[in-house]
């Protein structure tokens, strides 16, 4: 998995390896080639943009949570498609987003009928709330009792001139998931589907996890397809750069307190993967398993800064280093400088080596505040 030296890198640090990324974005490729679906980064997850040449001619644009994604989009991906959606938009940016947006999807018909008519060409939808989710995750659920993303099937109306809907709902789940949610939206919204111009299913789809059911998916969207004759479009983050990114820590110190064996590494989950706190979840450590116990922390003072109990073959001396997985998605778009921790470099790594990409330091510490 860990295909390159990791002796000379600055820690803490992330390296996105190219070579797993052109493997998700080749099965990527395959559901757009066998379904003629147009598929989007959705740069929330994953805004590496010194990886966007290799990765736009596996795929149809990136999408926006606002005007800074979409810039960033437009920016470093040329000649791609640009998407946007925002649960509210600013008046003073709306503007700037319609003259680079090739999809602008509005919240509410309410929002629609406020800033369309200035959309300057770009195809214009609502997302909606089909009130039907499988995941457990609350935070990440848009489907929640009090939830304000999309509009409610009750609420809804098609203004005129809308040519699409949109929907995300799903959160690291299977086509199976997604198959279930469809036909419950074609309960809710069947009947406006007929004439519009697209259908975009949002993100969610671990379509480059391991087991992931493809030939499912693509059955989803042929269907839909030929039912409603709209194009459809997919918005995975995490799919794109699923499992291609690690961050390399090293151990600061190595103590026991209350019988329990600490390691204090030069990593913060609160600053370097807060997914870990938010989700939660346990990061996966490289070369896991043995008899001897760590609780691995950072070295800030929030008391819950920990990324949990690891168990290593060997005792933990200081210096050594340790490698976490799948940290490409939701870790460096996330970053922060809490307790002045530094930010992670950036490296990519490929056949000929590793190469750093973006190097921080105290001044960008300092430049935020
Ligand atoms: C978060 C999000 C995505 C991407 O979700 P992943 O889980 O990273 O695939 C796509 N579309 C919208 C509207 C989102 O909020």
């Amino acid at each position: 998995m860990i295909n390159f030296d990791i002796s000379s890198l600055h820690t803490p640090c992330y390296v996105v390896d190219k070579r797993l990324i052109r493997r998700n974005m080749e099965i990527i490729d395959t559901v757009r080639r066998r379904t003629g679906a147009k598929i989007l980064l959705a740069q929330k997850a994953f805004s590496m943009y010194a990886l966007y040449p290799e990765m736009a001619p596996y795929i149809d644009g990136t999408t926006a949570s606002g005007l800074y994604e979409a810039r960033l989009g437009h920016e470093e991906m040329p000649g791609k498609q640009v998407h946007i959606y925002s649960p509210a938009y600013r008046e003073d940016e709306f503007d700037e987003i319609a003259g680079i947006a090739d999809h602008i999807v509005f919240n509410s018909p309410a929002q629609y009928e406020r800033f369309a008519d200035r959309a300057a060409g770009a195809s214009c939808g609502i997302r909606v709330n089909p009130e039907y989710s499988e995941q457990e995750h609350e935070i990440y659920d848009p489907c929640s009792a009090v939830s304000r993303l999309g509009t409610r099937a009750a609420d809804f109306r098609l203004p005129e001139g809308a040519e699409g809907l949109h929907m995300h709902t799903l959160c690291e789940q299977g086509s199976d998931a997604l198959e279930h949610t469809v036909s419950v939206f074609e309960e809710k919204f069947g009947k406006y589907l007929h004439g519009l111009r697209w259908i975009n299913l949002g993100g969610g789809h671990h379509i480059t996890r391991e087991g992931y059911d493809i030939d499912r998916l693509c059955r989803v969207i042929d269907g839909l397809r030929e039912r409603y004759g709209t194009e459809i479009y997919l918005e995975p983050g995490e799919a794109h750069a699923l499992n291609a990114g690690f961050l390399v820590t090293e151990v600061l110190d190595v103590f026991t307190s209350g019988g329990v064996h600490h390691a204090i590494i030069d990593a913060s989950a609160a600053c370097h993967m807060p997914d870990v706190i938010e989700m939660p979840y346990r990061p996966p450590l490289m070369g896991e398993g043995g008899r001897y116990e760590y609780i691995l922390g950072a070295p800030t003072c929030l008391a819950g800064d920990s990324l949990g109990a690891f168990r290593f073959g060997h005792e933990l001396k200081i210096g050594e280093r340790l490698v976490f997985g799948d940290m490409a998605i939701y870790t460096m778009v996330k970053n922060n400088t809490f307790n002045g921790m530094s930010l992670p470099w950036i490296y990519t790594a490929d056949d000929e080596g590793v190469h750093l990409v973006r190097s921080f330091g105290y001044e960008d510490f300092k430049g935020r505040l």
